[in-house]
């Protein structure tokens, strides 16, 4: 590989939040609390390498409920679930545990409130990601789902003066925020969350690129492609100019990239393993190649586990294991 570069740059934050670390936990919990086997529906969170870091520590992973057998137990993902899911598992007699993150749940609560007072819900969001299948599951007869401005022009709603908006929590906060401005001006009296749906993993991701994204030539963004945050951190670098791509390892890397590029910055997704950054950095420098961090912003953010978890270790006469000893091998 051709590495004609004088200075590498790494975004921070980056990589895994607190809403990936939660998901990866309870995984990993279950696998040792629980009795086999462990189904997780879907992706647990949008990562090639984590989801078969966790295959090989013994779970399963099924795309729809009618894969799992009856008495088993059941992860539901990072990304949320439609409540006819969740039903169908009651039904089923499954044993459930939800890996929902929380800041997932925020969204889909707003939603439930919403249709409860009549509202006619926007949701700007992409309609094939699992986030937003899972939020449209709650009020499917109330909620519109559009992706971009132009949508806006051509959206009908029973009552334009009922309206009000969510948004899925890992789009482009510049992007977003256009949207918004558009339906607040076709929608007078539209209302929204009092606080942003954007999480806060996804907006200091993005504020983290937009501060070094014109000081590199080349931006390598580590993420999966269906990871929605990973891809939103390529457009925010491409905005303004810095040549960016989206890479799932070091693999990935043509060198034909790299020919004029003299600094390079990395990042990665809320979905992705730190060891991936590691693997490509180590690549990439050269004798005397400088790393260099630029930081925005601290994150302390922890989210607690399901209590679900804790009664089944409990009645199995154990205690969940110390969060800090999880994830060793991802
Ligand atoms: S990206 Fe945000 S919403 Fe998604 S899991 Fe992480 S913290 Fe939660």
């Amino acid at each position: 590989m051709k590495a004609p570069i004088s200075e590498i740059l790494l975004a921070g934050p980056r990589g895994f939040c607190a809403g990936v670390e939660r998901a990866i936990d309870i995984v990993e919990l279950a696998l040792s609390v629980c009795r086999p086997p462990i189904y997780v529906r879907r992706e647990i969170v949008h990562n090639r390498l984590v989801v078969e870091t966790l295959r090989t520590q013994g779970a399963i992973f099924v795309d729809e409920l009618d894969e799992v057998p009856n008495d088993a137990t059941v992860i539901f993902s990072a990304h949320g679930i439609a409540p006819e899911v969740r039903q169908n598992a009651e039904r089923r007699g499954l044993r459930v545990i939800d890996a929902t993150c929380p800041l997932v749940t925020k969204v889909h609560l707003e939603a439930i409130r919403y249709a409860r007072e009549d509202y006619s819900i926007v949701l700007i969001g992409h309609e094939d990601h699992d986030e937003v299948i899972g939020t449209l599951g709650e009020a499917p007869e109330r909620i519109f789902v559009i992706a971009d401005v132009d949508e806006v022009a051509t959206l009908e709603v029973p009552n334009p003066d009922k309206v009000a908006y969510l948004t899925q929590t890992t789009l482009s906060v510049d992007d977003t925020r256009d949207v918004i401005e558009a339906l607040r001006r076709r929608f007078p009296k539209i209302v929204g969350p009092s606080r942003n749906d954007i999480c806060y993993a996804t907006q200091n991701r993005q504020a983290a690129v937009k501060r070094l994204a014109n000081d590199v030539d080349l931006l390598l963004v580590i993420g999966s492609a269906n990871s929605s945050n990973a891809i939103r951190l390529v457009e925010v670098a491409r905005t303004v100019g810095t040549r960016a791509y989206l890479i799932n390892d070091l693999g990935d890397i043509r060198s034909e990239w790299l020919d004029d590029a003299d600094r390079v910055g990395i990042t990665a997704g809320a979905s992705t393993p730190e060891i991936l950054v590691t693997q490509t950095v180590e690549a990439l420098r050269g004798q005397g190649v400088a790393v260099r961090e630029v930081h925005v912003v601290e994150e302390d953010v922890r989210f607690a586990l399901p209590q679900e978890l804790a009664r089944m270790a409990e009645e199995r006469g154990m205690t969940l294991p110390a969060r800090t000893a999880m994830r060793q091998t991802i």
